[in-house]
């Protein structure tokens, strides 16, 4: 199931005494409602894992009954609270140029409008993206990575985005499948070719030449809907990278009726969709994601309480990202226990990407509970379960869970509500990825 992956070295590995062994156990469904803050907690816990994957999960003392062999390292997790590896579930890693300044701009005062007009935004990474060469975007792919694995990730999506022509956008799909060997991580490939409205789109439109010789007179987004949800899905099917396609739903970008377009079209050709949606306005995405029968939808800052309620409970995920809602400054949160009171599933995530350059899920989880004001317990399901399930890898990761691979962290803190006090990155101990200590752990230098 992941062959590609950068292989370990050492895959069988025990973890015992564990104070807090925290397994999220999943019992084939989401986590919903007043399921959300399920965790499951073993006193003294242990978890045995042989060729990557978890073959039990109890206490010490069961565990070192069965399992115990001096041939297998030993994790003494003694004090510390052991967690699934966290599952990053929205991220666009794959970008070119800075955004520093746009930032520094609006914190400073200038308004959104004003930096777009100075050219920034997520044209300005487009271009760059363009601009940047192959060896430049995949070191920093390589670089990013690694961070994300120091932040307690060990699943990852990733999404292209970026190119936003047909041989751009393919170039980046090729370029995320050949970073699979840089990182231990899974990684998740998601099309995103319905990111923006590409300001070129007259060009785009005639190199694919779907726009005839109306193009100049079509209403741009128009014509570039109907090259993504066209050719662009086309192309992307037949290259045969890309998991997930996602689509924008925003008020000036992709309305809901563009996107369920793209969207039946995708799941004609089989390729099941995520959506971003109501990030800078409410625009009906939330209601456009369940509709369309998209597995996600994410933001949801703007999503009105009565959208949701009149939505009500859907097996979509509600994926939220706090950290774009601080970095953004946003003059609303994403109503996060509107959606639990509603059975909706939630998830939360980075959004790593050219402006928000968060790459730590365990600080971005710890901060997600003072944020949106919901439990430690359901943060943890949101960073683990329920993102997997958002991906369609809960088959494998998400969990503690014999059958799954052997993904944890060890954290140094006897209860993982303590985590929560802080932003919880100095109390990670190691990383485990399919039975293998990554080499920055701190149990590695035992
Ligand atoms: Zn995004």
């Amino acid at each position: 199931m992941s062959g590609q992956r950068a292989t370990p070295d050492h895959n069988d590995l025990n973890v015992v005494h564990a104070k807090a062994l925290v397994t999220v156990a999943d019992t084939g469904h989401v986590r919903r409602g007043n399921t959300q803050g399920d965790i499951g907690i073993i006193e003294d816990g242990a978890v045995a894992v042989r060729d990557g994957v978890i073959v039990a999960v109890g206490t010490t003392a069961e565990i070192v009954a069965d399992w115990s062999d001096p041939a297998v390292p030993t994790l003494d997790a003694a004090g510390m609270t052991v967690m699934p590896g966290l599952v990053e579930c929205h991220s666009h890693p794959l970008f070119g140029g800075e955004r520093h300044d746009e930032y520094a701009e609006r914190l400073g005062g200038a308004s959104l409008a004003e930096v777009a007009a100075r050219g920034g935004g997520i044209w300005a990474s487009v271009v760059a993206t363009r601009e940047a060469t192959d060896d430049e975007l995949l070191a920093n792919m390589s670089s990013a990575f690694d961070r994300m694995t120091r932040g307690g990730v060990t699943t990852a999506e990733v999404k292209s985005g970026y190119g936003l022509t047909i041989d751009d956008e393919l170039h980046q799909l090729e370029l995320l499948e050949q970073t699979r060997t840089m990182t231990p991580m899974e990684l998740i490939i998601t099309f995103l070719g319905a990111h923006v409205i590409p300001r070129d789109i007259g060009d785009a439109a005639d190199a694919a030449d779907t726009a005839g010789t109306d193009a100049a007179d079509a209403d741009p987004g128009q014509v570039y809907t109907d090259l993504v949800g066209g050719p662009m899905t086309d192309a992307v099917l037949a290259q045969g990278i890309a998991q997930f396609q996602d689509v924008t739903v925003e008020d000036g970008l992709f309305t809901p009726d563009q996107a369920l377009g793209i969207m039946a079209r995708s799941h004609e050709l089989g390729l099941t969709t995520r959506v971003h949606a109501d990030a800078w306005k409410p625009s009906l995405g939330w209601q456009t994601a369940v509709e369309g029968g998209a597995i996600s939808a994410e933001h949801l800052t703007y999503t009105p309480d009565d959208e949701i309620d009149r939505v009500g409970t859907t097996d979509t995920v509600a994926v939220l990202l706090p950290v774009a809602e601080l970095i953004y400054m946003t003059d609303r949160r994403a109503n996060a226990n509107k959606f639990i009171d509603n059975d909706v599933p939630v998830a939360i995530s980075t959004d790593y990407c050219s402006s928000i350059h968060a790459t730590s899920l365990l600080s971005t989880m710890t901060m997600a509970s003072p944020w949106f004001r919901i439990t430690p317990a359901q943060a943890i399901v949101a960073c683990t379960l329920n993102a997997a399930y958002s991906l369609g890898v809960a088959d494998r990761c998400g969990s503690l869970d014999v059958g799954k691979r052997g993904d944890l962290l060890v954290l140094d803190c006897p209860h993982p509500n303590e985590l929560f006090l802080g932003l919880a990155d100095d109390m990670l101990d190691s990383v485990v990825i399919g039975g293998n200590l990554l080499p920055f752990s701190k149990h590695a230098r035992h």
